[in-house]
C-alpha cells in the first residue's frame, strides 16, 4: 500500500464545464483514483475552482456582479456536474477560501525568502479607466510585422510572430475600446532560470511519461524566462510583503495561486477530516511522504503549469534552485511523479467553443443521458493520447452496441436465466467444471492484472478494451453452450453450472468495470444479490470557511468502503430477482435531433 495523489486540473469558474474539458481532466482522474482505492492505496484526490484573474473580473463587471458573486455560482454550478458524473473527490473545493490564501501566501514567502521572487519595474498595459492590467491577450491592433488588423497583445495569429503590445499599432483594449497606457509599474517574478537546473534533473529521472508530454516538457526548459506572478488587479490573493501587504491595487496573479490549490486543498482536506497534519502523509518529501506517488491530470493546454511552473515553485520553496535557501515551514515538498495529460476532444469535427455555442454542458447532456454512459465515451474513445472527435453517431453507437448489446445483455441474460430457472444463484453441478467453464473463469481472473496494469500506466482505452473483451468472451461462451436448450430435467444441473459460471464472470467483469462505470457498477451489484456500497458516490456539502470567511459548497465522500480489486466468489443459493435493464438504448433519431441542436 502507498499514498496515491490525484491531482486534477481546476477547473476555471466563469461558466459551465463542457463535456471536453471533463474528458480531459474529470473522467480520466476518477477512473485512477477508483481503480488505485480498489487495489488498496491510499488515494488522495483534491481539486476545486479556479476563480481569481482578469477574465472573471471582466466578466462580472459586464454583468454588473463582483468577482465573487460570479465564482460563488459557477463554482456551485460545477461542483454540482462533477458530483452528477460520480467523480470521487475528497475534496474539491476552491481557490477563495482563507485557507487557499494562507498556502498561497506561505508559498510566496518562502520562495522570496530564498530569492526565488524577485521585483521588477517593468512596462505594462493598463486600463485608463480602471487602473487594472491589461493582459496581452486583451489588447487588439495592427500587426507591426505584416499589418493585420487584429493582432492580439501576445502574438499575431495571421503571421504567427509573437509580439510585445507596446509595439502594436493603434492599441485598443479589447474589453471597452480604450487605448490601453504604456506605464512603469513594478511587480514580482518567478525566478525560472534559477530553477532549470533542477527541473532539467527532475524531468530526466521521469519514467513512463506520454513521450509528447515529457519531450514538449523539456523543450520548455530551453528558453525559461523571469515569469511575472503579480498584476495590478484587485482581484485576487494579496501579497504577503511588508508595503505590499494593504495595497488594494497588486494582486498575486491567478496562475501562481491556482497551482498551490492540490497543496492547499489537501491542507483543507486535512483539517476537515480532524488531523491537521496528515496531509503531509501525501508531501513531505522528508518523512513519512517520502514513499508517496502524485499523479497530475490536465488537458495539454496545461502542461506547463505542471510540468514547469509548479514543480519550480515546490522546489524553490524547498530551497533547492541555483540560489540554494531553506524549506519554509511546510517542509521540504514532492515533486509530481507523473503529468498525465490527455489532448483534445473535438465536437463533429470542430473546436468547443462556448461563445460561438459550438459545445454541449455537461448539465445537458447528463439531462438526457447517463453519466456511465458519458463515462463509458470518454474511456474508451476519448482524446487519451491524440486529438479526437465526439460525434452523436458514434455515441449513439457505442452506447447502443458495445454497452447496451455486449455488457448489458450479458448482465440481463445472465441474470435473467438464473432467476427464472433457480430463483437464485445456481450451484455447481458436482460432476464439476468443463474445460470451457474453466477457461472463461480464467480469462476474467487474468482480466484483474491486465487491466489493473494498464489503468496504473494510464493506458485507459486498452483497459477498458480488456475488459470488455471479457465481456465478448462470456457472451460467445453462453451462446456456445446454449443454456436455454438444457430444459430436461436431467440437464438442469448442467444449465445450473453454466449460469453459475456466467454470473461469476459478471462478477468480475463488474469489478473490472467498476473505476469506469461507477453507477452501473452500484446496480449490477445489487441485482446479483449484493448489499452495500459496491462504488461509492461523491457528495456535496455545505460547510464553513475554517477561518471564517462565507461559507461555500464542496464535494467530499467516504471512499474507504466499496468492492476491493479481486474475484469475488458468487454465493450459490443467493435468491436473484428478474432484473431491470441497466443501460438505456437509445433511438437512433437522437444523432438528427442532437445535431440540430448544435447547429443552434
Ligand atoms: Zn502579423
Amino acid at each position: 500500500m502507498s499514498h496515491v495523489l490525484a491531482a486534477v486540473a481546476w477547473p476555471y469558474a466563469n461558466g459551465p464545464r463542457h463535456i471536453g474539458h471533463v474528458s480531459g481532466f474529470g473522467v480520466p482522474s476518477d477512473v485512477f483514483a477508483r481503480y488505485m482505492r480498489m487495489a488498496g492505496h491510499d488515494v488522495l484526490m483534491v481539486s476545486g475552482t479556479d476563480e481569481h484573474g482578469t477574465p472573471i473580473q471582466v466578466q462580472a463587471d459586464a454583468e454588473g456582479v463582483t468577482p465573487r458573486e460570479l465564482a460563488d455560482r459557477y463554482n456551485r454550478v460545477i461542483a454540482e456536474d462533477l458530483r452528477a458524473l460520480g467523480l470521487s473527490y475528497d475534496l474539491f473545493t476552491r481557490t477563495t477560501t482563507r485557507n487557499h490564501y494562507a498556502v498561497v501566501q506561505e508559498l510566496f514567502q518562502g520562495l522570496h525568502r530564498n530569492g526565488y521572487i524577485v521585483p521588477k519595474v517593468t512596462t505594462g498595459a493598463i486600463s485608463p479607466s480602471t487602473g487594472r492590467t491589461l493582459p496581452d491577450r486583451y489588447i487588439e491592433g495592427t500587426c507591426p510585422i505584416c499589418g493585420y488588423d487584429s493582432a492580439r497583445g501576445d502574438q499575431c495569429d495571421n503571421c504567427g510572430n509573437q509580439l510585445d503590445p507596446v509595439d502594436l499599432i493603434d492599441p485598443k483594449s479589447k474589453i471597452n475600446g480604450e487605448t490601453p497606457k504604456f506605464v512603469e509599474t513594478e511587480h514580482f517574478f518567478l525566478d525560472l532560470p534559477a530553477l532549470a537546473d533542477v527541473l532539467r534533473q527532475w524531468l530526466d529521472t521521469r519514467e513512463g511519461w506520454r513521450p509528447n508530454v515529457l519531450r514538449f516538457s523539456k523543450n520548455l526548459l530551453d528558453d525559461l524566462q523571469p515569469r511575472a506572478i503579480t498584476r495590478d488587479l484587485e482581484w485576487g490573493v494579496p501579497i504577503p510583503l511588508d508595503g505590499w501587504r494593504d495595497r488594494g491595487d497588486k494582486r498575486i496573479y491567478v496562475w501562481f495561486d491556482a497551482v498551490i490549490g492540490y497543496l492547499s486543498a489537501s491542507i483543507e482536506w486535512a483539517r476537515r477530516t480532524g488531523d491537521p497534519e496528515a496531509w503531509r502523509k501525501w508531501w513531505s518529501a522528508d518523512g513519512e511522504g517520502k514513499d508517496a506517488r502524485g499523479y497530475y491530470f490536465m488537458g495539454k493546454d496545461n502542461i506547463v503549469f505542471h510540468s514547469v511552473i509548479w514543480p519550480a515553485l515546490l522546489s524553490g520553496y524547498s530551497g533547492e534552485g541555483t540560489n540554494d535557501g531553506e524549506p519554509g515551514e511546510l517542509g521540504r515538498l514532492n515533486l509530481p511523479t507523473e503529468v498525465v495529460s490527455s489532448e483534445y476532444l473535438t465536437i463533429e469535427g470542430r473546436k468547443f467553443s462556448s461563445s460561438r455555442k459550438v459545445v454541449i454542458y455537461v448539465r445537458d447532456f447528463l439531462e438526457r443521458y447517463d453519466a456511465d454512459a458519458l463515462r463509458y465515451f470518454i474511456a474508451a474513445a476519448g482524446p487519451e493520447s491524440n486529438d479526437t472527435d465526439f460525434t452523436w453517431a458514434e455515441f449513439l453507437r457505442r452506447n447502443n452496441d458495445e454497452l447496451v448489446a455486449g455488457w448489458g445483455n450479458l448482465v440481463n441474460r445472465s441474470v435473467s436465466m438464473a432467476a427464472k430457472n433457480f430463483g437464485a444463484i445456481p450451484p455447481v453441478d458436482p460432476a464439476g467444471l468443463t474445460e470451457a467453464d474453466e477457461a472463461l473463469l480464467a480469462t476474467a481472473r487474468v482480466g484483474f492484472t491486465t487491466v489493473g496494469d494498464l489503468i496504473a500506466r494510464h493506458r485507459q482505452k486498452q483497459a477498458i478494451g480488456e475488459a470488455m473483451k471479457v465481456v465478448a468472451e462470456a457472451n460467445k461462451y453462453l451462446s456456445e453452450q446454449a443454456p436455454w436448450k438444457l430444459k430436461d430435467e436431467a440437464d438442469k444441473p448442467r444449465m445450473g453450472t453454466i449460469l453459475h459460471v456466467a454470473l461469476q464472470v459478471v462478477s468480475d467483469a463488474n469489478t473490472l468495470l467498476t473505476p469506469f462505470l461507477p453507477h452501473s457498477a452500484q446496480k449490477i451489484h445489487e441485482l446479483l444479490g449484493g448489499t452495500g456500497v459496491h462504488a461509492p458516490m461523491p457528495v456535496m456539502e455545505e460547510v464553513d470557511d475554517l477561518d471564517g470567511g462565507p461559507a461555500y459548497p464542496v464535494l467530499t465522500g467516504d471512499y474507504t468502503v466499496g468492492a476491493r480489486w479481486e474475484s469475488v466468489p458468487v454465493q450459490a443459493g443467493r435468491a436473484l430477482a428478474a432484473p431491470k435493464p441497466v443501460f438505456r438504448k437509445l433511438d437512433p433519431s437522437i444523432v438528427e435531433e442532437e445535431l440540430a441542436r448544435l447547429a443552434g
